[in-house]
């Protein structure tokens, strides 16, 4: 086994799937960079987008293009089905009860602040907690520190060990019958980190409080049942999920939903109005104020419907596989030091070098057409909680490769070999 090389067998002789025939679905993986070949591991920050998505998208605007729900012609008729067709998709995906539960938003970011300025304002008072966890990424952290400072509630947080594993005897602990709401991200961004939710939703449910799961990094490598947690909102984005931008979903259960103030106001939201009162559409719409993103969310379902017809369980395994394969590598290498070491993670291998910046790294892979992001990875406190400031972060999709592993491997290798 040669030292900077991967030292595994290559994972899985037999994948699940037929990587190179889902390689030649995403048009932007032929992409050169610097001479050479693309290779895509900033999956975190966000995915590229299979030909149907693009496909679906232009369709949209060639076929349907309308403003939806407000004109009784045909074009309007299409959009909306489309777009409704989207939001089915969507509950499906994620195993909700019905597409009621499903508010189109912008993404994860819109989501947490759109509960947080709703939910949150209705239902947290002066003296009550908002329990996060150490993990959080920032959208998970500013709008409910927002809060806090809004009602004079308390945000608490539940803390990691060594792994960046959340410690549940120490949430156990924090998670009190003050706490209103529990939320926490079901994969961290900055370490991978796959968290013990489902006994977090409990913990949260036992005092009589909210639980809210963060999915922006778990629905495109595992198994999502929003019904199976027990969670009162699952939010999550479609880019990170091979869809487009500008397009996201919050799950909420239907009788929270139901009780939940509208947040932006204007049109679609409407059922009647008056100069004197506003009577409110009931959910989803009541939140959907304004022309949405129509053709992304459309963009959106055609995405979760590529990601069914490859099957997310045979991702998760082909991804786990390959992580575990580009761990092994990243730990022949002198002076690299991985953090986020928990058992149980998905898609992310974040890692420093001795005697270079992150950014160095960073520059050095990009030199070799290797995208990773380096940075803070809007997850600063969890990066200080390991002493450091930022990480080079590889984070891998089921359209990436050993071959891809290795190229990254012995980049860095060779800079932690170099004499400087
Ligand atoms: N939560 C987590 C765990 C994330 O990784 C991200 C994005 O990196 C977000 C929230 C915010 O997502 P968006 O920027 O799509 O709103």
């Amino acid at each position: 086994q040669e030292a900077g090389k991967a030292p595994l067998a290559q994972p899985s002789g037999h994948p699940p799937f037929d990587v190179n025939a889902v390689r030649r679905d995403f048009p932007i993986l032929q992409e050169r960079v610097n001479g050479k070949q693309l290779v895509w591991f900033d999956n975190a920050a966000t995915t590229h987008k299979p030909q149907a998505v693009i496909d679906r998208i232009s369709y949209f605007y060639a076929h349907e293009n309308s403003n939806i729900h407000r004109a009784a012609h045909e074009l309007a008729a299409r959009a909306t089905d489309a777009y409704e067709g989207a939001r089915n998709k969507v509950a499906r995906f994620i195993g909700a009860g019905s597409s009621e539960e499903i508010i189109f938003v912008r993404g994860t970011t819109e989501a947490i602040n759109l509960i947080a300025k709703t939910w949150g304002v209705q239902n947290v008072h002066e003296g009550d907690e908002i329990v996060v966890s150490n993990l959080e990424h920032h959208a998970n952290i500013v709008p409910w520190q927002q809060l806090a400072a809004q009602t004079g509630a308390k945000l608490r947080v539940i803390p990691v060990d060594d792994s960046g594993q959340i410690l549940l005897d120490e949430a156990r602990k924090i998670i009190t019958d003050k706490v209103k709401i529990v939320a926490v991200t079901q994969v961290s961004n900055a370490l991978g980190t796959v968290t013990p939710i489902k006994e977090l939703v409990a913990m949260a449910h036992s005092v009589g409080a909210k639980a809210l799961v963060d999915g922006a990094q778990s629905v495109s490598h595992m198994r999502v049942n929003v019904q199976a947690l027990d969670a009162d909102f699952f939010v999550f984005s479609g880019h990170k999920i091979f869809g487009p931008t500008g397009i996201g979903a919050v799950y909420a259960k239907r009788d929270i939903l139901e009780h939940m103030p509208p947040w932006q106001g204007g049109g679609n939201m409407i059922a009647d109005v008056t100069f004197e009162r506003t009577v409110y559409q009931p959910p989803p719409n009541r939140f959907e104020a304004g022309t949405g993103n129509i053709a992304d969310a459309v963009g959106l379902g055609a995405a979760l419907d590529y990601v069914d017809r490859i099957g997310i369980e045979n991702i998760g395994r082909y991804e786990h596989d390959l992580l575990e394969y580009a761990t092994h590598g990243l730990k022949t290498i002198p002076g690299i030091r991985l953090i986020g070491t928990a058992a149980d993670k998905a898609s992310v291998a974040s890692f420093v070098l001795k005697g270079y910046t992150t950014e160095e790294v960073g520059k050095a892979l990009n030199r070799e057409g290797i995208a990773v992001r380096t940075g803070h990875h809007c997850a600063q406190p969890i990066l200080r909680r390991f002493g450091v400031e930022t990480t080079v972060r590889p984070s891998l999709a089921f359209y990436n490769t050993c071959e891809e592993v290795d190229r990254m491997v012995s980049v860095v290798y060779r800079l932690a070999t170099a004499n400087r």
